[in-house]
């Protein structure tokens, strides 16, 4: 059985936390994408697919969800033209490849290739679960790719195929390593860490990530898989991942400014094991992103557009825009650059997790999983 892939069509709000303003965005604001609460997004996640070849229990069910169709996905040239428009009209600073599994898509290496070569200064970065990346890394570089974030829950083999359903631990060190010789570096990993699976392994890939000059990042696990197996009784919070890692390290928050990255970073130092004290010099820093327990939607600068080119403003978005479509139907920039303001304009303050309470009934899970958004 395959899980169909729910797709909204805009909804009405439940509470004001997610309420569309009353009335449209006002006119004569700056051509950015801002919302009602100030903020304006600067940082485009796109996804270019939807499949993946992996199936992480916390984001795809064990037989993977409904592909969309080829031809509802971004054209190489439609994504061009998005893009295009996000940099040269809405104030887009950088862009995060992402989906699915990005590599998955034939011509990635074109794409980037592409908007490289039209967007000579914009850092484009990408997030890979790594499988395929030992032989696309370097072509990849050559494109033009600035950097990339390798999401790797697990060292151990038994582990790592139990959290992704498919053995292929060995295929993500290689795509690492190459990606760390290809010079996409600083390369960043992503872990998740669930409870009883993977959770006492964060010091050990912490020691893993410092010793190759990798910087770790722990996700908590949101509300976002298709079979809608998340608990608040599962998942990892952030004050218990830094409490983990504090039986072998001394944890101190960076001083430098976060300027709106979803990862509160710590610098980190060896506990001497004697006097409980940090021993040493600076090994590296590690990040976390709460995004449940300790939100930061407040700063948030993010745009998405999802593999079929929907607008969405917030992971948790329960309204989205249909760019592609209105694309596809012939319509203007300024016309598509209008429909991105609107949408980005009605921005949700907040999650709801954080405003409702988890677990509360006003929190109320998107249909779309992590893979079908681009996370
Ligand atoms: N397939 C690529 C990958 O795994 O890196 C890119 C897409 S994936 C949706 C992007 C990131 O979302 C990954 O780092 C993954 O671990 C994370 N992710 C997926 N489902 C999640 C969930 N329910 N909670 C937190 N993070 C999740
Ligand atoms: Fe695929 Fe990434 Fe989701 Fe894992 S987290 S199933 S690799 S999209």
């Amino acid at each position: 059985m395959s899980v169909q892939l729910g797709i909204p069509v805009l909804r009405l709000a439940r509470n004001d936390n997610h309420a569309s303003a009353p009335g449209a965005r006002p006119i004569g604001l700056p051509s950015a994408l801002l919302d009602r609460f100030g903020r304006q997004a600067t940082d485009m996640r796109l996804s270019v697919t939807d499949k993946c070849n992996l199936r992480c229990t916390y984001c795809m069910p064990a037989d993977g969800l409904q592909w969309l169709p080829k031809q509802a996905v971004m054209t190489a040239e439609e994504i061009q033209r998005i893009v295009g428009i996000g940099v040269e009209r809405l104030g887009v600073r950088e862009l995060r490849i992402t989906g699915g599994e990005p590599l998955v898509r034939p011509d990635l290496v074109d794409i980037i290739a592409v908007l490289r070569a039209r967007h000579p200064q914009l850092p484009i970065s990408m997030t890979t679960n790594g499988v395929g990346l030992e032989q696309r890394a370097q072509a990849l570089r050559e494109a033009g790719l600035t950097r990339i974030n390798v999401s790797l829950d697990s060292l151990h083999e038994e582990t790592f195929t139990q959290l992704t359903r498919r053995p292929f631990l060995g295929k993500v060190l290689a795509g690492v390593e190459e990606a760390c010789a290809a010079g996409l570096g600083p390369v960043k990993i992503n872990a998740v860490l669930m409870r009883g699976i993977n959770d006492l392994e964060a010091p050990g890939l912490l020691e893993w990530a410092l010793k190759r000059c990798f910087e770790l990042r722990f996700i908590e696990q949101m509300p976002l898989d298709a079979q809608r197996g998340w608990s608040e009784r599962g998942m990892m919070t952030a004050l218990e991942i830094r409490t983990l890692l504090s039986a072998d390290f001394v944890l101190e928050p960076d001083r430098r400014s976060r300027d709106g990255a979803p990862a509160e970073r710590f610098e980190v130092r060896r506990r001497n094991a004697g006097t409980g004290k940090a021993s040493g010099g600076v090994l590296g820093t590690v990040g976390i992103i709460a995004s449940v327990s300790e939100p930061f939607c407040a700063d948030c600068r993010r745009t998405r557009i999802t593999a079929e080119g929907k607008i969405m403003s917030c992971l948790f978005s329960r309204e989205e825009f249909d760019l592609l479509g209105l694309l596809r139907s012939g319509a203007h920039n300024d016309e598509l650059v209008r429909l991105w303001q609107d949408a980005m304009w009605v921005k949700p303050r907040a999650h709801g997790m954080d405003h409702a309470g988890l677990g509360s009934e006003e929190f109320v899970q998107p249909d779309r999983s992590m893979s079908a958004i681009g996370g």
